[in-house]
């Protein structure tokens, strides 16, 4: 039996927002990523197809529900947005909220947002939309959004009383499970079997904690087993925090929510202080370990001589785009030729410019060319390179996380030079899958080393092909150092800025 259809007002706004990253972000940065408007022709079409709302349309469409699309907005992560653009996307998003009203009844509203989305004079952008959203819907239509675990969560997202559910894993792989649980919640709440209240907890520390990999596994399947089996519990998040978005709030948290009754309040009380001292006891184990440049290859190299099948992959931690990077930092390009590694293949180098230079040149031309190091003192200097062209496509892409999403990579080269295959592209982008090279006619399996630009997401797409991986914190905008950025408003004290006692 299926429960009675809704009428579900669908819209979006993510960002993922670097304080530190020395690209800004504005309305043309989310042309280039996804920029629906209601009044798209197309809008329905467009936003059903939303990798992160796979799981919300197919619940709905099981259900019957009529969608009702709003403003649906995505951007790659990069620095904050001036104050007009990110009020004229969000009064968009809230004329399109009110417009819908106006036709009809709307049974509940569900968003999906990022979590650590700034703008000048806006430290917290997700939870000023979610009141304004609230004050439209008024207190009693259901509210909730999806949200990316590296959320720093606010007071203020929390005030509006919205169902608030993150994603688990890092990787991002299961929106989709995230995204039925909050339609089935919505739902229960608008057909009045359900109040819910929102408990939360802020743990005080930051970092890079991978779930693929114990102690984090085994922490994602408590999560899940807590919500099995505790009388009450509806849904347990663990934010991790995004640490270069500096705001006062910028922090890891455990957000419970539970039927509103005192007994559920009580459970969820207990089970807040139980998982946020487990994830603070787990910090240091749970941290990704990444090691300075020189350090990490030469662990490359020796796991290189180990021989075992399948390449090395080392991440370039700190230049990824999916984090705010500039993605065109040469460092590890410039310790490879110094250390003459050969068999190598490296994505994806943000460089329109050589892109295009390369293109123009053709396939098979040989030519001297200039790589990366263009955005800012974080990217390195340029690396001058002969070349030969290996590839060339018009509208490279690759696979996303979410299973038959694919991402648009835009114009992009293979390059070769001494014995280093280089992928060049001109959409910003960190590397998920291996379509990055093979795209452009490379192997990745069948090299030594696969240098990768991305901090954690490309392990779904390369943990089974490599014989080893290998995390490097060269330079960059996403250094693991956090303690040597220049914060101005986080909350102190944090690990592993401080030391925090237990
Ligand atoms: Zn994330």
């Amino acid at each position: 039996m299926t429960n009675k259809p809704m009428r579900l007002f669908l819209g979006g706004l993510v960002h993922e927002t670097s304080s530190f990253s020395p690209l800004p972000t504005s309305v043309q940065s989310f042309r280039e990523g996804v920029l629906i408007h209601r009044g798209d022709r197309d809008a329905l079409q467009k936003i059903v197809t939303q990798p992160n709302l796979t799981g919300v349309i197919a619940a709905a469409a099981r259900q019957g529900d009529t969608l009702l699309p709003g403003l649906y907005a995505e951007a790659q992560p990069s620095g904050p947005l001036s104050r007009a653009d990110y009020e004229r996307l969000r009064d968009e998003l809230l004329a399109d909220l009110r417009a819908t009203l106006s036709l009809g009844a709307v049974d509940a509203v569900l968003l999906v947002l990022h979590g650590a989305m700034l703008a000048e004079g806006y430290h917290d952008c997700e939870g000023d939309l979610l009141v304004r959203v609230r004050e439209l819907i008024g207190p009693k239509t259901p509210l909730g959004a999806l949200l990316d675990l590296h959320c720093n969560l606010s007071p203020a997202m929390l005030s509006c009383g919205a169902a608030l559910i993150a994603c688990k894993e890092y990787p991002h792989i299961d929106y989709a499970a995230r995204g039925e649980e909050l339609h089935a919640m919505l739902g229960a709440m608008a057909r009045g079997e359900l109040a819910i209240r929102a408990h939360w907890r802020r743990v005080p520390l930051l970092g890079i904690f991978c779930t693929t990999v114990a102690p984090m596994s085994d922490f994602v399947k408590r999560l899940k087993d807590c919500e099995a089996t505790l009388p009450g519990i509806l849904s347990v998040s663990v934010l991790h925090g995004f640490p270069w978005a500096d705001t006062p709030h910028t922090c890891a948290a455990v957000l419970v929510l539970a039927e509103d009754s005192p007994a559920a309040a009580g459970v969820a009380a207990d089970l807040l202080e139980e998982l946020a001292e487990a994830f603070y006891g787990m910090r240091e184990t749970a941290s990704a370990r990444r090691l300075p440049l020189k350090d990490a290859m030469d662990l490359a190299e020796a796991e290189i001589r180990v021989g075992r099948p399948g390449p090395v992959v080392l991440a370039d931690t700190a230049d990824n785009a999916g984090g705010g990077a500039a993605g065109d930092s040469t460092f590890v390009l410039r310790e490879l030729l110094d250390r003459g590694l050969r068999d190598v293949a490296l994505g994806m180098i943000w460089d329109p410019q050589a892109v295009a230079i390369a293109m123009s040149a053709g396939v098979g031309a040989r030519l001297p060319l200039r790589i990366g190091g263009k955005v800012g003192p974080m990217s390195g200097d340029p690396v001058d390179l002969d070349v030969e062209v290996l590839a060339c496509r018009e509208d490279a892409r690759q696979r996303s996380l979410t299973p038959g999403g694919t991402d648009p990579l835009g114009a992009a080269v293979a390059v070769r030079s001494r014995g280093i295959d280089i992928v060049l592209n001109s959409i910003r982008q960190q590397v998920f899958s291996a379509e990055c090279f093979t795209q452009l006619a490379i192997n990745p399996a069948a090299k030594r080393l696969v240098v990768v630009k991305s901090t954690q997401h490309f392990r779904s797409g390369f943990d089974a092909m490599a014989s080893a991986v290998v995390c490097a914190d060269s330079p960059g905008s996403l250094q693991a150092n956090i303690g040597d950025l220049p914060f101005k408003h986080l909350p102190r004290p944090v690990w592993p800025v401080d030391q925090v006692a237990n």
